[in-house]
């Protein structure tokens, strides 16, 4: 009997690991399945028409793919192999870097204080509205090529430093530009709620009114946003505004997220559990009631141990404790201009692993497979699994631990996305 083989576009051989996060149930990783990778010793794969076609032990692949002239093969030297890093909470569109702050907040100077002096989201929402779509758009479109040398080949972007309909929709609007000219996976969130703007501080029912009646419909309508988030804080959006301007944006079809517990112990989690939302983000405040409901519920805890370093405070998410919970976890860069500056997904494993005491598998699971289903994505991304987009990268080392160990280094090699090497133009 004869199978008739699938040609293959691509071949890459001599992966000394290739870790693939495949699991056969296709549920989220959680618990102890959080250290499983999947990883093949000399392993390879094969790609067609951007897909993956084969995985598998080098032998295995060789034997079963089918080849041409025109098949690409790579061998990569023994080098690790792993699904491109999905990064499932940014904020990468933006003007500037607040780096006036950044000394004051070294320097210890209080929040309070930094706030009086015009200082956060209000400096950042000063300078996107001063900035035309055209040079958000490239200045948005640098930092991404950044993220993707550093791994990312699925990100999220929120809005939320235009605070009016014309600027949240400006940035939005960026990110559309940027979805559909990456051959990256770009997933767009509206934000319109992380901050009330200066002008409607005597006005916040105002405020969130336009959020309800005048801007998520206008999101919606325009198939502008996938997502809806808010920032749950004392002195952002209180519960009750926050649940309000989830609803609604459920209403018109888009996801609930929540910034929830950053700060204080806001019931955000909880919150999170009730609605049905796709993930509570932050987390640092977040009790064990939170925890327990959260893990309950299936809804997502979204970790971002970048904000905790660049604030610079090392008070960080009870990572173990979520962990032993079973709760889903992702981690995530929360790269914006003020707290956490930075695109690299692997720098944010390094703080995880050093800092939430996660294992350097736990959080390759966090950075690639389970973010995939915050995302909505986990049939497309987030392993090496036959079917899945050939989404991966090689990397500088033998020994996928090193993403984590070896930090402040880019230990990407080579990015592939669908397929085809990544080479910014
Ligand atoms: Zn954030």
């Amino acid at each position: 009997m004869t199978t008739k083989r699938v040609v293959a576009d691509l071949i890459v051989t001599g992966c000394g690991q290739l870790v693939t996060l495949a699991k056969s149930d296709g549920t989220p990783r959680v618990r102890s399945a959080l250290k499983d990778l999947a990883i093949i010793a000399d392993g390879a794969l094969a790609v067609a028409g951007g897909r993956l076609i084969s995985v598998g032990p080098r032998d295995v692949v060789l034997a079963t793919t089918g080849t041409s002239a025109q098949t690409n093969h790579v061998d990569v030297g023994g080098a690790v192999v792993m699904p491109g890093l999905v990064d499932c909470h940014t904020h990468t569109v933006f003007a500037d870097y607040r780096l006036d702050e950044y000394e004051w907040r070294v320097a210890g100077t209080p929040y309070a204080e930094i706030a009086a002096r015009g200082g956060g989201i209000a400096k950042s929402v000063g300078h996107v509205r001063a900035a035309s779509e055209a040079e958000l758009l490239s200045r948005t479109r640098q930092r991404v090529h950044s993220a993707i040398r550093h791994g990312t080949t699925t990100i999220e972007i929120k809005s939320g430093y235009g605070l009016s309909l014309e600027h949240e929709l400006k940035q939005l609007r960026v990110v559309r530009t940027l979805r559909d000219e990456l051959p990256i996976t770009v997933v767009a969130t509206f934000l319109g709620a992380h901050a009330i703007p200066k002008e409607m501080a005597a006005d916040r029912e105002g405020y969130v009114q336009a959020v309800v009646h005048d801007m998520i419909p206008r999101v919606a309508a325009e198939g502008l946003a996938e997502f809806n988030d808010v920032f749950c804080e004392v002195g952002a959006f209180s519960r009750e505004e926050t649940e309000r301007i989830l609803r609604s944006g459920q209403r018109a079809g888009l996801k609930a997220r929540i910034h929830a517990d950053e700060l204080t112990d806001t019931g955000g989690a909880e919150l999170a559990a009730s609605l049905g939302a796709v993930s509570a983000d932050h987390l640092k405040k977040t009790n064990d009631n939170g925890i327990d409901r959260m893990a309950k519920a299936g809804v997502f805890g979204v970790l971002l141990p970048g904000t905790s370093f660049g604030l610079p405070s090392l008070e960080l998410a009870p990572a173990r404790k979520m962990v032993d919970a079973g709760m889903r976890l992702a981690i995530a860069t929360d790269f914006n201009p003020g707290s956490s500056t930075s695109e690299s997904m692997p720098m944010m494993t390094s703080i995880a692993c050093s800092h939430m005491r996660l294992s350097p598998a736990e959080a390759l699971s966090m950075a690639t497979y389970n973010p995939a289903f915050v995302l909505g994505r986990e049939g497309d991304v987030g392993s090496l699994e036959v079917g899945k987009r050939a989404d991966f990268l090689v990397l500088d080392c033998r020994d996928y631990r090193e993403v984590a160990n070896h930090f402040g280094i880019n230990p990407v090699a080579r990015v592939f996305v669908a397929g085809r090497e990544w080479v910014a133009a």
